[in-house]
Order: structure tokens, then sequence, then C-alpha cells
């Protein structure tokens, strides 16, 4: 059983998610205050550090939590499609548009996904006019996702892929 805990950092409001079980750790997307998520850390091991993208809002923290954590593992968009670690099993999802590094992680066995800053609560990253068609191939393939997995996004609060069906304007009529 895993664990989801949320660190709200900086003056952007980026959510750093901590995901655990009894003992190991891994972290999604280090904002920018690297004391309040080595605080909330705690004992736990930390054997890895998930990357959905490079913006500094997401990364500030990531030097001095490559630091204190020196045997974690980095994942980003140049990851392979499918990863074990310890008790952690994910896959990597690029989705590129907000970024051309941009990528989701979902862990299927638990039913959650980490989007940063591709979906967010009934509504998209924004993304330059270049990237429109990567953007759209992106969203294409996440309303194939389940329902019923729930979402945690780079800022804001969580949701689940049904109801941003539904209700997230930018993925009606795609
Ligand atoms: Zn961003």
């Amino acid at each position: 059983m895993l664990s989801v805990e949320c660190i709200v950092n900086g003056d952007l409001e980026e959510n750093c998610y901590i995901i655990h079980n009894k003992s190991y750790a891994m972290i999604i997307d280090p904002g920018s205050e690297a004391n309040k998520i080595i605080n909330k850390i705690g004992n736990l091991d930390v054997i890895g550090i998930l990357i959905t993208h490079y913006h500094y809002d997401h990364i500030g923290a990531l030097d001095d939590i490559k630091n204190k954590y020196n045997g974690a593992k980095i994942f980003d968009y140049t990851s392979h499609n499918y990863n074990e670690l310890e008790c952690f099993k994910f896959k990597k999802i690029n989705n590129f548009g907000h970024t051309m590094d941009s990528c989701s992680f979902l862990f299927e066995n638990e039913n959650i996904m980490f989007t940063g800053d591709f979906v967010f609560y009934r509504t998209i990253g924004n993304y330059d006019i270049e990237n429109e068609e990567e953007m759209l191939k992106s969203l294409k393939n996440f309303i194939k996702l389940n329902d019923n997995i729930i979402i945690y996004p780079g800022h804001g609060p969580s949701s689940n892929i049904g109801y941003e069906k539904r209700n997230n304007y930018f993925l009606r009529g795609i």
C-alpha cells in the first residue's frame, strides 16, 4: 500500500509529492523548498526522484535533494516506459506539449498518475502554438486511460480521469 503526500512549494504553489510505503520513498517534482521536503521525508529511504518536466518551479530543489539522497535514481521523459524499483512499479508516459520534456508517471496497481503541468483539475498546462499538435496528441492518449485513475497534478487539487473527461473543457471534442 502506497501513501501519497503533497507538499506545496514556492510562490507558484507547485505540488511536490512524496509516495512511500513503510520504508521506501520516491519524490515527484522536488519544487523549490528542499528543507520542507526533507523534513517531511523524515527517516524514509528515498530511492527515486521523478521529474515530470524541467521548469524551475518543479526542480528548484533538485540539486539539494540529489545531494541529500545521493543513491536515488532519477526518472524523467528519457527513462524507460516500464520501471520497477523495490516496491514501486510504474509507467512513464511522455506527454509533450506544455514542454517538450513533459511526462507523466502512472502507477497502475495503485491507480494513480502524476501529471505535472500536463493536465490539471478542469484545465491543462499552457503551451506554445508550435507545440499545439503535440499537446493534442498527448491529450488524445490521456483520454484513452481508465476513468477511475486518480490524477495528481503539478499545481492545484487532485482529480480523476473520468471527471476530467466530463468537466475539462480542453478534453471535450478531441
Ligand atoms: Zn511547467
